[in-house]
């Protein structure tokens, strides 16, 4: 007997063996029924999912000379011209080799005669979206006035390029992806048929590898048997699909757990030796990570996970040693890593390189806990990392480390203490050295807190009070806060030499100028003292990184 492919050999002939598509078959029998055939249709959706095929169905349909029914008998002469493809009034057109408007005009011309012999004349366009624009508008007066027994079927797998004049003159259907169980359960109903012996596993492969397209994972099928016959089994399913099995998964994962990187980029390697595609190594590696995901979280894991695929035992040994952070750290890398691959020349390297950020992965910490962490932190030689501010020499420019008698008596014998006044210019001369003491005292107890300071303008520095403004509510609650406050008062008593200072702690206006700009004597000098006293943020990462021994990525 001669070789058909599966894909043509088990098309439906009839709308009860069409899979998945459900709520179109009703409504297009309900329509045949009533006589209610519209003339023009559109059918959308995925590759392999029955289009064409409703399409024929429906020129069956309308034909059979039994008919108009919704169940065309199939064995009269329209049926089976139309089955064969070999009727003159139904006329199937490739939209993307007949994409031009000379061939929309030939058919524009063709659409005037009447039938031959059938009830309806059908034309089922292919790939309508391939049409050329000006293809779209030459069809568009026959469908806004078709003549009688006339029906256009549209199909095509790109809706949005469907211009809106033509979507608005057509009765539209979405077909459905097929589920993974749809595939299966047909694909075992050819084996079965042709008296196939297939595993479980390996037919999941398969209909996976489909990918939601029936006439896919047929022509798969049709590989698989070519290859090996009449007994499939898991390792020819492997060779042909250019996956890597299941146990090969397992091992593959063992090695990201036990961050075995000489051993995974060898694995790459044969994988790659044994003609083997990385793309879908990448993708099953991701599936992966699902499952391993499924069994962390899930209670009843079982019911959400393919069994005949998964080896649950393993499944749950390496969730166990894995934190569901690390998964979607992992999980990250890699579909990204899935998608560069399909653009690079170079889609090998990419896979290497997001392996090798797997091994690389940890828990992520909670963002409260780090920055207590980082607050408690005990400055290691304030001496170099916080150099003191340069000041004029003069009696009251006492070195930051200073004891606080030193500042006491700096104070006492200043001049001019800083005066306390609401002018633009609240803490002239020494005040403004003071001010400079105190934030870089401030850096030595509590770095982070130096960094609030620093965006503080001061409004009032005296022997009474230290009055702040802050540039945001966030930072003026930081600020705030009690230990920090207390820590505030602490070293401005101690620098001012006064008993008892006041502490006022507000958020600047908008309209309020910066100190930058109320300041404009000091304003470069302290604006670069500034700098030097608070960490920037590549120290705060440093240091981050330091205490919580992570990795930077990006
Ligand atoms: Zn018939």
């Amino acid at each position: 007997m001669k070789f058909q492919a599966s894909a043509r050999k088990w098309r439906p002939q009839k709308f009860s063996q069409l899979i998945g598509q459900e709520h179109i078959v009703r409504t297009l029998k309900n329509a045949i029924e009533l006589d209610r055939i519209a003339q023009a249709y559109l059918f959308s959706g995925t590759r392999g999912v029955g289009k064409t095929t409703s399409a024929r169905l429906l020129a069956k349909a309308l034909n059979c000379e039994q008919g108009p029914t919704p169940e065309p008998c199939d064995i009269c002469t329209h049926c089976v011209e139309i089955r064969d493809g070999h009727s003159v009034d139904v006329l199937e057109i490739d939209g993307a080799s007949n994409n031009g408007v000379a061939e929309a005009r030939e058919l524009i011309d063709n659409v005037q005669y009447s039938t031959s012999s059938c009830r309806y004349k059908v034309y089922i366009i292919d790939e309508v979206h391939m049409l050329s624009k000006s293809a779209f508008n030459a069809l568009l007066k026959t469908l806004e006035e078709p003549p009688p027994g006339v029906v256009f079927i549209f199909a095509t797998t790109e809706m949005n390029k469907i211009p809106e004049t033509i979507l608005s003159r057509c009765q539209h259907f979405e077909f459905k992806p097929l589920s993974h169980q749809q595939i299966m359960d047909q694909l075992q109903l050819i084996c079965d048929q042709e008296e196939i012996k297939i595993d479980p596993g390996s037919l999941e492969e398969v209909a996976k590898n489909g990918a939601g397209s029936m006439r896919d994972a047929q022509s798969l099928l049709d590989q698989v048997i070519a290859f090996s016959g009449k007994s499939i089994d898991a390792g020819s399913v492997q060779q042909v699909l250019g996956i890597v099995g299941q146990d090969a998964l397992i091992q593959f994962f063992d090695m990201i757990l036990s961050k075995d990187g000489p051993a995974l980029m060898q694995t790459v390697h044969n994988t790659t030796l044994e003609g083997k595609d990385l793309g879908l190594l990448c993708r099953d590696l991701l599936e992966y990570l699902r499952n391993l995901m499924i069994v962390k979280v899930a209670k009843e894991s079982s019911a959400l996970l393919d069994q005949k695929s998964c080896d649950i035992e393993a499944l749950t040994r390496q969730a166990e040693a894995i934190h569901l952070d690390e998964l979607q750290q992992m999980f990250q890398a890699l579909s990204r890593a899935e998608m560069d691959m399909k653009r690079s020349s170079l889609p090998r390297t990419v896979f290497e390189m997001a392996l090798i950020r797997m091994l690389d992965v940890r828990p992520f910490q909670n963002i409260d806990a780090m920055i207590d962490q980082i607050n408690t932190m005990q400055p290691t030689a304030p001496a170099s990392n916080h150099p003191v501010p340069a000041a004029s020499p003069g009696p009251t420019a006492a070195p930051a480390s200073a004891p606080a008698a030193s500042s006491n008596t700096a104070s006492n014998t200043a001049s001019s203490p800083a005066p306390a006044s609401p002018a633009s210019a609240p803490v002239a001369g020494g005040g403004q050295n003071k001010w400079e003491q105190i934030k870089a005292r401030a850096g030595e107890a509590k770095r982070i807190f130096a960094t609030y300071l620093a965006q503080a303008e001061v409004l009032e520095l005296s022997d009474e009070c230290l009055h702040l403004a802050f540039p945001d509510p966030f930072t003026q609650g930081q600020a705030d806060k009690d230990e920090n406050k207390a820590l505030l008062k602490e070293i401005a008593e101690a620098v001012m030499g006064s008993p008892s200072v006041k502490i006022k702690l507000d958020c600047r206006p908008a309209s309020t100028p910066t100190p930058a700009q109320s300041d404009p004597a000091s304003g470069k000098g302290s604006g670069s003292d500034k700098k030097k006293e608070s960490p920037t943020e590549q120290q705060i990462l440093q240091d981050a990184v330091e205490i919580l021994g992570g990795t930077i990525i990006g």
